[in-house]
Parts: structure tokens; C-alpha cells; sequence
């Protein structure tokens, strides 16, 4: 029920628990962070409170300064950690993070397993992950001009967008893309925060006005891409938009 993303120079892991926490009021049942680190998603979760995850989290060594946080209301699957938010794709190279309802997961999941893709929730969310693998692995064919992004992730990433129905906010990470973060957003709120070269995405402002006022609302059908270097804007057909963040007037 309620998502943040970091990517920049600092600790990702604080940022995210304490955006995160920021978030709480949306109410939640579980949650969960994933952070890329030497190559690989460190992918931490907890059934209840964020003090669960917190102290789940204290035991792991956290200097990744990318990463992505959920709180999950459950829809789909018992609120159980197998069920918790990050999921991810049967190697365990991307991580995604949904707020709301695939309604064509069921079909999805039945195509994915197939072709061979392993599954180990009960959630609908988990049909992305495995999307994006799988549009990594075999990319439409003839190859997609260079027209859009030159980044494979964000390409992958689309594609699989591209393939869903319903209302979703959803932001992704790789391990072998470890400088981009992609958010999305279609029928569910996502904001989008720019520090210096430091980036960040929400559910909502709070999670992350501690840290930057420069603030960006995506609007439905649009997609960001955050890299160190600063923010990328697409619609689902990946046609670049130019949109400028406006600054949160808040009293201080
Ligand atoms: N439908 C998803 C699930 O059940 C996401 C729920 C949410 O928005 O937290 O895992």
C-alpha cells in the first residue's frame, strides 16, 4: 500500500525504512526492502510492523545506495512474508515493488510458468518480475529501433507494462542494471523526488520531503527513469516527455 525508491550516494536502507514509516498512515500488513549491493538484490522481509523489518534489517550490512520499500495491504495471498513485497524473478536479478491489482495476472502467470518461470507467492505482483526477466531474455523481435531509451532494463521494463491491466504503481530494480530505478504509475499515485544527485519515488510526498521539496506528480500511463545522473520521463509507448519538477510549498 505504500512504495518508496532510492537511488543516489547516501544509504539507501534509512532512507527507505524511514520513508517507509512516513507511509504507514495508508495502513499495511507486511513490508519489505530490496537493495542492490556487489552484483546481487539483497531482498529483506517481515509479516507485521516496521519495527519487524527493522530489526530484520539490522542484522544485514547496508551500504547499497540503491533500493526500493513497500507496505503491502494484501489483495491477492495472505498477508504471510512469502507474500510480502519486494518480489522477484526466478534468478533473482530483479526486484519489483506493486501498489494495486493486476487483473490479468491470472492469464499471465499461466503463460509465464510455461515457459518455465518458477513462482513462489500467491500475489499478482509477481507476474511482473518474471515479465521483465523474460523480456530481457528474449526482446521483441526484429529489435526495437533506438527511437526511446537506450537502457535494455527500461525497454524490458515497458515491454512488460505494456502487458498489464488494471490500476498499479510499480517501482523495479536489477542487479546487472544497477544504476537505474524504474517507476511507473496508472491509476495509483506515485511522485517522483529530486535531490542532488539523489532521486527519489513515493506513494506520497511525506516519504521523502525530509529530503527534497523538488517534486514531480507522474501522471496515469507515465513511467520514470532514475539514474545518479537524474530523471528521465516516458509515456508506456516510450516516447520521451518533458516535464519539470515543481518545489512542495510547505510551512517550515
Ligand atoms: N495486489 C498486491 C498484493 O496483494 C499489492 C497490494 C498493495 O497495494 O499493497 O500483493
Amino acid at each position: 500500500c505504500g512504495i518508496v525508491g532510492y537511488i543516489g550516494t547516501q544509504a539507501a536502507t534509512e532512507i527507505l525504512l524511514s520513508g517507509l514509516e512516513k507511509l504507514e498512515y495508508r495502513g499495511y500488513d507486511s513490508a519489505g526492502i530490496a537493495t542492490i549491493w556487489e552484483g546481487e538484490v539483497n531482498c529483506v522481509r517481515a509479516k507485521g510492523k516496521l519495527h519487524n523489518l527493522r530489526s530484520k534489517l539490522e542484522a544485514v550490512e547496508a551500504p547499497a545506495q540503491i533500493g526500493i520499500g513497500h507496505t503491502r495491504w494484501a489483495t491477492h495471498g495472505k498477508p504471510e512474508e512469502y507474500n510480502a513485497h519486494p518480489h522477484m524473478d526466478t534468478a533473482m536479478r530483479v526486484a519489483v515493488v506493486q501498489n494495486g491489482i493486476i487483473e490479468n495476472y491470472r492469464e499471465l502467470r499461466q503463460d509465464l510458468k510455461q515457459k518455465g518461470y518458477v513462482f513462489r507467492s500467491q500475489t499478482d505482483t509477481e507476474v511482473i518480475p518474471h515479465l521483465i526477466a523474460e523480456f530481457l531474455k528474449n526482446p521483441p523481435s526484429p529489435p526495437l529501433p533506438l527511437l526511446h531509451s537506450s537502457s535494455p532494463f527500461f525497454e524490458a521494463v515497458r515491454q512488460a507494462v505494456n502487458k498489464l491491466e488494471g490500476a498499479f504503481a510499480i517501482a523495479c530494480v536489477s542487479a546487472d542494471f544497477p544504476d537505474e530505478l524504474i517507476a511507473i504509475r496508472q491509476q495509483a499515485p506515485l511522485v517522483i523526488g529530486f535531490g542532488q544527485g539523489e532521486f527519489f519515488c513515493a506513494s506520497d510526498t511525506p516519504a521523502i520531503v525530509s529530503h527534497t521539496r523538488a517534486v514531480l506528480t507522474l501522471e496515469n500511463g507515465e513511467m520514470a527513469r532514475l539514474t545518479p545522473l537524474g530523471v528521465e520521463i516516458y509515456n508506456f509507448a516510450g516516447d520521451r516527455l518533458k516535464k519539470q519538477p515543481r518545489l512542495l510549498n510547505l510551512s517550515p
